[in-house]
C-alpha cells in the first residue's frame, strides 16, 4: 500500500527553470488559479503563483517501481495522465533512474540534472505524452528536442517501439552521455542496442534531418518561435508540442495537416529553460 503526503503551498527551489501546468493545478485547485488574467501584470503574477504552488508529495512505500507506481496512480487521479497507454508507458520508465542521486525522483517538480537544466515535472510529461500519443503509434518516428535526462526520449521509445524510431538532440555533451547511461539502466536499454532509440549531442534548433520527417516532435525547452527547421522535419498529419514564449511560455500544439497547412492552439501556460545557445545556457553556470 502506498500513501500519499501533500502539502500546499510550497516555494519552489530554482524559480527560473521551474516549468508549470495551470491545467493540471486548476483541475484541483482551482480557487488558487483563476484561469485568465487580462494584462502583463496579472499574467507575471499568475505565472509566480503557479511557481510557487508546487505540488509536493512524498510516497511512503518499498521499492522504487512502487513508488513510481504511485506516482502514475497520483497523475491518473488528478485527470492529468488520461489513457492506460501513456500511463503503462510511465510505469514502465523509472523516473528514479533519470534523476540526478540527492533529488527526490517521485515529487511532481522538476528536478535539477546540471548545466542549468532540469529534468521536467512528472505532471509536464505525463501531459506532453498525452498530447503526442496518437503520434507515438508502433512504427512511427518521434523527435525529442533538448531531451535532457532521456526520460522522455526513452518514453517515445517505448512507444514507437522496435520498428519505430525515437531520437533525443541535447546541446549539452555531458547531459548526452548522462542520458545515454540512464537510459541502459532503463527498460529502453534494448531498444538503443539495437538503435530505434539513439541520443545525439546537436543544437536543437535544427531538428535532426537524418530521421526526418517526424510523426511526433516534442520541444522540451522554450522557443521564443517555432523554429523553422522543425516545422520543416515535422511530417504531413503530424503532431509537434512546443513551448513558445520567453519568461512565461505557452505550450503549443502545432499540428500539420495532410496538405502541408499548419494549425496550432494554446494548450496551458507554463515555464520552460530556454531553447538557447550552449554558451547562453552556461552563462553563470
Ligand atoms: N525533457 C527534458 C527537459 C530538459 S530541460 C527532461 O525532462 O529531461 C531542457 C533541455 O533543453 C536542457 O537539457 C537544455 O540543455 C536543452 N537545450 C536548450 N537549448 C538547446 C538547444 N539549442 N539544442 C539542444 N538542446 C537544448
Amino acid at each position: 500500500m502506498s500513501t500519499l503526503r501533500l502539502s500546499l503551498p510550497l516555494s519552489a527551489p530554482r524559480t527560473s527553470l521551474l516549468h508549470s501546468s495551470r491545467r493540471f493545478f486548476s483541475s484541483r485547485f482551482s480557487r488558487f488559479l483563476p484561469s485568465c488574467y487580462p494584462g502583463e501584470i496579472e499574467k507575471l503574477q499568475r505565472g509566480c503563483r503557479r511557481v510557487q504552488l508546487f505540488l509536493k508529495m512524498e510516497f511512503c512505500t518499498s521499492g522504487s517501481m512502487d513508488k513510481n507506481k504511485a506516482l502514475v496512480e497520483y497523475l491518473q487521479q488528478h485527470g492529468v495522465l488520461r489513457s492506460d497507454r501513456v500511463a503503462g508507458v510511465m510505469e514502465t520508465i523509472d523516473r528514479a533512474l533519470f534523476v540526478p542521486r540527492g533529488n527526490p525522483p517521485y515529487l511532481d517538480s522538476p528536478m535539477p540534472i546540471g548545466y542549468n537544466a532540469t529534468i521536467s515535472a512528472p505532471h509536464m510529461h505525463a501531459l506532453c505524452l498525452e498530447l503526442l500519443k496518437d503520434h507515438l503509434q508502433p512504427g512511427m518516428g518521434a523527435l525529442d528536442v533538448g531531451s535532457g535526462s532521456g526520460y522522455l526520449t526513452a518514453c517515445f521509445a517505448m512507444m514507437v517501439g522496435p520498428e519505430g524510431q525515437a531520437v533525443g538532440i541535447e546541446h549539452i555533451p555531458e547531459l548526452v552521455s548522462a542520458s545515454i547511461e540512464n537510459v541502459k539502466r532503463s527498460a529502453a536499454a534494448p531498444l538503443l542496442e539495437k538503435g530505434s532509440l539513439s541520443l545525439h549531442v546537436a543544437d536543437g534548433r535544427y531538428g535532426w534531418h537524418e530521421a526526418a520527417p517526424y510523426d511526433a516532435i516534442h520541444v522540451g525547452a522554450a522557443a521564443p518561435e517555432i523554429p523553422k527547421a522543425l516545422l520543416d522535419q515535422l511530417k504531413p498529419g503530424g503532431r509537434m508540442v512546443i513551448p513558445v514564449g520567453h519568461l512565461f511560455q505557452d505550450l503549443q500544439v502545432v499540428d500539420k495537416k495532410l496538405d502541408g497547412s499548419i494549425v496550432s492552439r494554446n494548450e496551458t501556460g507554463v515555464r520552460y529553460v530556454p531553447l538557447t545557445s550552449r554558451s547562453n545556457q552556461l552563462q553563470n553556470y
